[in-house]
């Protein structure tokens, strides 16, 4: 095994494939080590989660070739959204609006099998699992890292460390960089359904005072459910017996896409909102989770996770190509400058979201409706709501791959 990189990546999970994926090529020694077994059923990161992609993800990842004939990934054409008590509600459709389908859905576990395909055919990439993280010392031309795997520790020199360690980061806490929570108080129940009506390309987001409940298209007439609930109400709705749970879900959600019936195995995921204070240091950068993890309402972590690897393997080519230090401080300056618009307006659009949106205030219901209605009834505001949420924003470089 090497000991000695030029990038080392820690995180195996959706955005840490990503990156080692869109480096294959570049001409760097990557590393990519990751705590879990390299296996789709043994890999936190790749669970019942259904991902809405944005069109741009969609495009980014056809190109990295990840997404292929091969993964299930189902085109999102029309999207629905509402909140029970207002009175507006907004349908948009890709077609009307003269746009490709807004994104697709894709099950994680998916998705992480398409990396894992996508990963075996990486040609000097060095994937080093199960090995876990368990000390970092930068000592300025590298850092060093240490990595257990089994009983074995081993040490590892890179030129650019990136932390794609998830929301609870050992890599940023490693550089002793600060975060700022903020626990929602609420749990998204994932699992999966049949509807009476086959959803089509269709997707449901209807907020209540309760939360957000989402309903997505997966083929045929399955669809993902994300339901938020309070968070001590979690464990008990997500233990409900099938019948008793899709009583409840009918009473969140409605019958739009008629009588639901045979639910899949249902996880709580508790929510809370992580911003690291700063997403790079002395030769190390963060990406994805590790840098923002924010609420699922508008769909975007992961979209907004794989905008930051994207733009980080542009910077890293071009380094590569100019024979230039991948770790240098000009670089990580350039990536937090092109990644810090992006990621400050995702961030504050899904918490404003969950703000604005679960909030009963009655003027706040009023503006909402007449705003939901307003956006139900101009085309161009549609049309320019409907390529925001398609990823098509600010200098990421997943612009630059959009097609
Ligand atoms: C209910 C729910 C629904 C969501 N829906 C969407 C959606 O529709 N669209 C969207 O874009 N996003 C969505 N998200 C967000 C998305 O799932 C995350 O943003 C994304 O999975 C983050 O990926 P990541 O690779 O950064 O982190 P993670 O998935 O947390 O991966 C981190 C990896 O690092 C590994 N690791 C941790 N510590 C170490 C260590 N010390 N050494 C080595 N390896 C380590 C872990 O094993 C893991 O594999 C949703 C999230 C939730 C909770």
């Amino acid at each position: 095994m090497n000991d000695t990189f030029d990038v080392l990546i820690i995180g195996g999970g959706l955005v840490g494939a990503s990156l080692a994926i869109a480096l294959d090529g570049a001409g760097l020694a990557v590393g990519l080590a990751e705590a879990a077994p390299l296996h789709v059923d043994l890999q936190p990161s790749y669970d019942e989660r259904n991902l809405v992609l944005a069109r741009a993800s969609v495009n980014s990842l056809e190109a990295l070739g990840v997404l292929d004939a091969a993964a299930p990934a189902v085109p999102l054409r029309r999207i629905h959204v509402s909140r029970r008590g207002d009175f507006g509600s907004v349908r948009l459709d890709a077609a009307e609006l003269g746009l490709p389908p807004f994104g697709a859905v894709i099950p994680a576990r998916e998705l992480g099998n398409a990396l894992l395909r996508r990963l075996e055919r990486c040609n000097a990439l060095e994937r080093i699992a199960p090995a876990r993280a368990t000390a970092i010392h930068a000592d300025g031309g590298h850092v060093e890292v240490a990595l257990l795997a089994g009983e074995t520790t081993c040490r590892l020199r890179t030129r650019l460390l990136v932390g794609a360690d998830g929301t609870r980061s050992f890599v940023r806490d490693a550089f002793a960089i600060g975060s700022a929570t903020r626990d929602y108080g609420q749990s998204a129940i994932v699992t999966t359904l049949t509807t009476e009506r086959p959803l089509d390309g269709l997707a449901y987001e209807r907020f209540t005072d309760a939360g957000p409940v989402a309903l997505l298209p997966l083929g045929d007439r399955r669809a993902g459910l994300v339901l938020t609930v309070p968070g001590d109400e979690a464990a008990a709705v997500a233990a409900l017996d099938d019948e008793a749970f899709v009583a409840f879900v009918h009473q969140r959600f409605g019958w739009r896409a008629g009588r639901l019936s045979r639910t899949g195995r249902r996880k709580p995921y508790p929510l809370a909102r992580c911003l690291a204070a700063r997403t790079t240091a002395e030769r190390m950068v963060l990406v994805g989770n590790a840098a923002q993890t924010i609420h699922p309402v508008g769909a975007q972590g992961f979209n907004l996770g794989l905008r930051d690897a994207l733009t980080l393997a542009e910077l890293l080519r071009e380094a590569a190509d100019a024979g230039t230090d991948p770790g240098a401080a000009s670089l990580l300056a350039r990536h937090v400058a092109r990644r810090a618009p992006d990621r400050a307006a995702t961030a504050a659009f899904s918490d404003d979201l969950v703000r604005l949106m679960g909030n009963d205030f009655l003027p706040l219901r009023l503006a909402r409706s007449l705003g939901l209605q307003a956006l139900q009834h101009l085309t161009p505001l549609q049309r320019r709501f409907a390529l925001r949420g398609m990823g098509y924003r600010g200098d990421a470089a997943a612009a630059g791959l959009a097609r």
